[in-house]
């Protein structure tokens, strides 16, 4: 049989949901029943009667899905798949960072691991993250974990100082302002769309800073029909699904994760059969901590 009707027939009797990330490859964004950013795809989950979610995606999307749906099963089909800026941050690190820093509030990226979400008091997306600084009690200082790239962005957009963790995601660090300066000359009526993740001397040339939800969202509406992608690869071919009418043009052709580029359509398979992927659980105390400051994110966005 045919590895996608195997999927869809595994899905059926199992009631399960294939949540993909826009950074994974095409094929299995195009088995998905959602496609989107890890906090969004998340939600969409826990608003389904699927008792069994499989993410395909990194680790911390995972335990996200997990923290919003207990009840359900949630499987990371490539168990191997983790996020190396989320693991630039560990319990350690951040006790000592909150010792030194007693009355600071600390806000982190979901793009972080539920042990540091159970410590933080809030929350944040790409998309939300400038609206929930700007919510905090501006008596308070804010330690921002662990992307200083997305932190240094919110400073920018405030005016407000953080403490900000020396994290970065290693894709988006490898965005230079040549590329950038590159890319204009060789496609001059295009909008060149960037990820807060890069660097500020490389955001300072784009014309868009946005979230990858964000960039699919504009694309959607914007009048311009061509853009110059400066975030992973893979979004283009979200993009391409949603508005194949466009031209889009990849910064250069390493914007890769690879972690992302880990999963493959067998290993839906196993996790759908039971026989692989990585069934995602966590003690109660991280899941109740982290989900709290998830639901603070909620209020405040
Ligand atoms: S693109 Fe960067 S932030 Fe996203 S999973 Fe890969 S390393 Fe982590």
């Amino acid at each position: 049989m045919d590895i996608k009707e195997q999927i869809k027939r595994l899905k059926k009797e199992k009631n399960a949901v294939i949540l993909a990330h826009t950074y994974q490859p095409g094929d299995i964004q195009d088995a998905a029943d959602y496609v989107g950013d890890s906090y969004g795809l998340s939600v969409q989950a826990s608003n389904t009667d699927a008792d069994v979610i499989v993410f395909c995606g990194v680790r911390f999307m995972a335990e996200t899905a997990h923290i919003l749906s207990p009840s359900k099963k949630v499987i990371l089909p490539a168990e191997d798949a983790g996020c190396p800026m989320a693991d630039m941050i560990n319990g350690d690190d951040i006790v000592k960072l909150k010792e030194k820093y007693p009355d600071y509030l600390v806000m982190c990226y979901v793009n972080s691991t539920s042990e540091i979400k159970a410590h933080s008091d809030v929350c944040c997306t790409s998309s939300n993250a400038v609206k929930i600084a700007q919510k905090l009690p501006p008596e308070k200082g804010i330690l921002f974990v662990p992307d200083q790239h997305l932190g240094s962005y919110i400073m920018e957009q405030l005016g407000r100082e953080m403490v900000l963790w020396d994290g970065f995601c290693p894709t988006h660090v490898r965005i230079q302002p040549e590329m950038i300066k590159q890319a204009r000359e060789l496609y001059p009526d295009a909008s060149i769309l960037i990820h807060p993740e890069a660097p500020r001397a490389c955001r300072e040339l784009c014309d868009q800073v946005l979230s990858t939800g964000q960039m699919v969202q504009h694309v959607k509406t914007s009048e311009t029909m061509e853009f110059v992608i400066a975030t992973e690869l893979g979004l283009i071919h979200t993009l391409q699904r949603e508005r194949p009418d466009k031209t889009y043009h990849p910064l250069f052709s390493g914007l890769l994760c690879p972690n992302m580029k880990k999963g493959s359509l067998e290993q839906i398979v196993s996790a759908l059969e039971g026989t692989g992927g990585e069934v995602i659980t966590l003690p109660q105390e991280i899941r109740q901590k982290a989900k709290y400051s998830l639901t603070c994110m909620l209020e405040l966005s």
